[in-house]
Parts: C-alpha cells; sequence; structure tokens
C-alpha cells in the first residue's frame, strides 16, 4: 500500500502510455507545451473539471470527482462518474476521434481502480465521450485492460523513482506530440531536453572560453 505522499497522477499513466520520453519531460522535467490538439483537449475538459453534481430520470452526475487508489499509488480527477441504480459509471471526455491507441481507455480503466478502492465494489465498464463525433463509446475493463493498466502503473512508479527522462525515439506519433520542439527527437542525439539545452548553450559560448557558466 502506498501513503498518500506517493501517489503519482493519473493524467501521468497517459502520457507514459502515449510515449515514456513525453512523461519525462513533463513529469520530470516541468516540461509542458500547449499545441492545437492539447487546448482542444483542454476546453473539453472545463465543463467536465468543474466539481458539481446533479441528479436527473435517478442517475447522479458527479464532475471532476477527486479518486485515488493507495493500493495502486494513484491519484486524479475522473471527469464525470454517474451513480446509476446499476453502479457506478467513469465517463471520461476527449477531443477528436477515436485512437488506434489505447490511451483514452487507459487512463479510464485507471479511474475504475480507484473508483472500485473507494467504494469497495467492481465496476465492469465505463465511457469515453468523444468530440468527433460526439457520441460515447463503452469500454469493458476485462482482464487485458486491467493487466495492461496494471503493468503501466508499476513502470510509471519505478520510473519515478528512477527519475530519469527517457531517452526519444522518433515515430510517427511524434508530429502529433506537444512536446516535439521541446523534444526535437531528431536531433537531441538521445539526451534530455534539459541536457540537450545545456549543452547546446555550452557550444554557443565556448569560443568565449565561458564553458564554466554552466
Ligand atoms: S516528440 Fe516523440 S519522442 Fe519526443 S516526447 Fe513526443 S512522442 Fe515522445
Amino acid at each position: 500500500m502506498f501513503s498518500e505522499s506517493d501517489l503519482l497522477p493519473l493524467s501521468a499513466l497517459q502520457h507514459l502510455a502515449f510515449c515514456e520520453r513525453q512523461w519525462g519531460l513533463i513529469h520530470l522535467e516541468q516540461q509542458w507545451s500547449e499545441n492545437r490538439l492539447t487546448a482542444e483537449g483542454r476546453l473539453l475538459h472545463e465543463n467536465a473539471d468543474s466539481e458539481t453534481s446533479e441528479i436527473r430520470d435517478g442517475v447522479r452526475t458527479c464532475r471532476g470527482l477527486r479518486v485515488r487508489s493507495l493500493h495502486y499509488g494513484i491519484a486524479g480527477r475522473a471527469d464525470v462518474v454517474e451513480f446509476r441504480p446499476t453502479g457506478p459509471r467513469p465517463v471520461e471526455y476527449k477531443r477528436g476521434k477515436p485512437k488506434a491507441s489505447d490511451f483514452d481507455e487507459v487512463q479510464l480503466c485507471a479511474q475504475a481502480f480507484c473508483l472500485e478502492e473507494m467504494l469497495n465494489i467492481s465496476i465492469p465498464e465505463g465511457s469515453l465521450f468523444y468530440g468527433e463525433p460526439r457520441r460515447r463509446t463503452a469500454v469493458v475493463f476485462d482482464q487485458a485492460l486491467r493487466q495492461r493498466v496494471e503493468s503501466l502503473i508499476q513502470r510509471l512508479h519505478a520510473l519515478t523513482r528512477a527519475a530519469v527522462t527517457p531517452l526519444p525515439i522518433f515515430l510517427p506519433k511524434c508530429k502529433n506530440c506537444s512536446l516535439l520542439e521541446v523534444c526535437e527527437p531528431k536531433i537531441t542525439g538521445g539526451k534530455s531536453a534539459k541536457q540537450y539545452l545545456k549543452n547546446a548553450l555550452r557550444q554557443a559560448l565556448t569560443p568565449s572560453g565561458d564553458q564554466n557558466l554552466l
């Protein structure tokens, strides 16, 4: 069991599932860059994150609900949790279309882990709401997805303990990465962004012999 002070953010899991280096740049090096895709995602989340609750047709809808799991050592907010007569259902809001990868399913399943521990119940499925088209997709929390999320959580804790930003690997997904300009996967030569910037500055100062400044 983890203590409250050891809990890692749920958002880190999604960054990790997308790219380990992106996770390191954001969560270890505190680099963040907003592009059109992240801006649209942020706007879509503003309503869902508003910490409100309402009851309609026998369903209590909680927005921006804080969740955490001491067993897995994760914490964050669920966009929406619907408390239905059949049980709770997490609903996550996403910009754009359903993705070919499972990053969104991972985040939703991790929220379910938290709710299951907090409420001492089993949650068999949740929903993802996409901006295009504006409708929900059901996500079943089956054994394969649960194992995938568990192994990602273990990896997240291991990388956090190691505190080393993973090296870049240039892949097609880099073109949609909000940190492409910070990461520069084609030219950083496997160095962290911080190290790359340090070296670049050192090279710029080398002719004047000011290396000791760095
Ligand atoms: S640009 Fe590519 S390698 Fe760099 S953080 Fe983004 S996805 Fe990862």
